[in-house]
């Protein structure tokens, strides 16, 4: 495979297994095997041998038994964290290798994905430090009695993860999970297997006890759904889309499973009259089209106050004319290929839908000239005729912007709620009562004034209404991935009836 930059390429794992208990499972052990494609030269550059349900069985039987048997729930605060910083340390050491293989699979460019490697790090270092800060609680007003509440890890986990950003959203899954001396059973992305099978290995390679983070590869009808139906797990942690996520819940139900469900979003960008235009372009922009568009939290329904609106919308298209299309390997790419090609074809399947409901395509609209492979769309931009067309309500997930114009901000703010998601809502304004206003109407998980997407891993993070259930972070994550259990001992001796004796009370 070869790309038109100089950046150094890094070994590739011939064909991707499950790890089970610390051990790669050999791969010539046979079984159905999918092809992982580069989708900058829509080339295979390796094969991922799908975990049928008796490997998904032994997979959960080696985490069962990490947790009931094994020193990880058990471990000393300070032993455990120590691994989890030994973790950080060595992904950090292996950033270049692990950001390489994120980007031959999965096409987002090189430095974005630097960034989501410094985040993958931060993941198991945040963490360690809430497990390490968790207290519980004391009650003494029962006269006598002292009653405790202690926390304590929840069991074993089946985390299941979307290809968008599969280090940053695998890390995150993990991190959560086994910092609180919970063990797992993780699925990554059949499209984008490898950076993800690296980071588990060197976990391993960390001093990670074996049977704590096990992983298996394949679709998530075959894989997904195995793991995720098994009643020897104790817990489910989904990243990725709405539909998949009425699934896994369906089948975490059944055996009475709790779930928490980070989902899919359709969050309005909102720019008030009032706003430094300048920056909201530059937001705007980010917003949208970063991460190819492919992220959860993308401001794809820009909404501009109508007086600014003619001036910004046409800045902000002749910017996404200027976008740096190109090999995501190159430090200077802005924007790359989309993840496969069915997801391509149905991101462009969208520029038709917008024609048929009356939209105007402002920019873009197509493949993205210039390249003979690769699945390159031109980053697209369309005015909207009403809210309530398919371009406005459903979730297309990639470089593809919509458009409408709204007179006061109450309008804004209804527009932003009339969506079946509530992820997260974007606002620029310099308007103290604007900002507070949004902040307090639209729901949504997240509001972020003046800023594209921050993520204070301190805060809760999740979605309103069909964007998911639960959150990630400090106290929500501790509260997911632990049970809370009540001691009580009475401090003096304490009142029984002495059923049977005939001698009433014992005192
Ligand atoms: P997806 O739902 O198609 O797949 C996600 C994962 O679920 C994959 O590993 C897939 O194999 C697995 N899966 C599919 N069917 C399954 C089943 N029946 N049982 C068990 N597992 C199954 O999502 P995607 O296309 O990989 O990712 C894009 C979606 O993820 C978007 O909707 C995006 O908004 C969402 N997302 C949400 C967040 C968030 O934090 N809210 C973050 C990133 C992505």
């Amino acid at each position: 495979m070869v790309h038109a930059t100089a950046v150094p390429a890094f070994p590739v794992n011939q064909k991707v297994t499950s790890i089970i208990a610390g051990e790669a499972i050999a791969a010539a052990r046979g079984g159905f095997d999918l092809q992982v494609i580069c989708p900058a030269t829509e080339e295979p550059v390796s094969l991922l041998r799908e975990a049928d349900p008796d490997e998904v069985e032994l997979a959960i039987a080696a985490a069962r038994n990490a947790f009931d048997h094994g020193p990880w729930p058990r471990m000393d605060i300070n032993d455990r964290n120590d691994i989890l910083h030994a973790i950080r340390d060595r992904l950090r050491a292996h950033a270049e290798e692990l950001a390489w293989l994120e980007v031959l699979n999965t096409g987002i460019p090189l430095t974005h994905v630097r960034g989501q490697i410094r985040r993958m790090t931060r993941n198991f270092e945040f963490f360690a430090e809430v497990a390490s800060t968790l207290s519980g609680e004391v009650y003494t007003q029962s006269r006598g009695y002292l009653t405790y509440v202690t926390r304590e890890p929840k069991g074993v986990a089946a985390l299941v993860s979307p290809w968008n950003a599969p280090l940053a959203l695998s890390s995150m899954r993990i991190a959560t999970c086994i910092a609180f001396g919970n063990t797992c059973v993780l699925k990554p992305s059949e499209y984008t297997p490898l950076a993800v099978a690296r980071m588990v290995e060197l976990m391993h390679e960390s001093g990670l006890p074996p049977g704590v983070v096990n992983l298996v590869n394949g679709r998530g009808a075959v894989t997904g759904s195995a793991l995720v139906g098994s009643a020897d797990i104790d817990m489910v942690g989904f990243t990725g889309g709405t539909r998949t996520g009425r699934m896994i819940m369906q089948a975490a139900g059944a055996n009475l499973k709790p779930c928490i469900l980070e989902l899919g979003g359709k969050s309005a960008n909102i720019i008030e009259r009032s706003a430094d235009l300048d920056r909201a372009i530059d937001g705007a922009l980010v917003g949208i089209y970063s991460n190819n568009g492919q992220q959860c939290l993308a401001g794809s329904r820009i909404l501009v106050q109508r007086d600014v609106a003619g001036s910004f919308i046409e800045r902000f298209v002749e910017r996404t004319r200027k976008l740096r299309i190109g090999d995501p390997m190159a430090t200077e790419t802005e924007i790359g290929p989309l993840a496969y090609a069915e997801h391509l074809q149905r991101v462009l399947s969208y520029v038709e839908v917008a024609r048929s409901e009356g939209g105007t395509v402002l920019v873009g609209g197509g493949r993205a000239g210039g390249f003979e492979r690769g699945y390159y769309m031109q980053p697209t931009a369309v005015m909207a005729p009403s809210n309530r067309t398919r371009i406005c309500q459903e979730e297309i997930f990639g470089p593809f912007a919509t458009f409408q114009t709204f007179d006061t901000l109450e309008e804004a703010i209804s527009i932003a709620n009339d969506s079946p998601f509530g992820l997260v809502c974007y606002l620029w304004s310099r308007d103290l009562d604007a900002a507070m206003k949004v902040s307090r109407d639209v729901r949504a998980g997240t509001v972020w004034v003046n800023t594209p997407m921050v993520r204070d891993l301190r805060a809760p993070f999740g979605g309103f209404k069909q964007s998911g259930v639960g959150r990630d972070g400090a106290t929500s994550s501790a509260e997911f991935f632990t049970e809370l259990k009540t001691t009580t001992i009475p401090i003096d001796a304490a009142v029984l009836p002495r059923l049977g004796s005939g001698s009433g009370v014992h005192q």
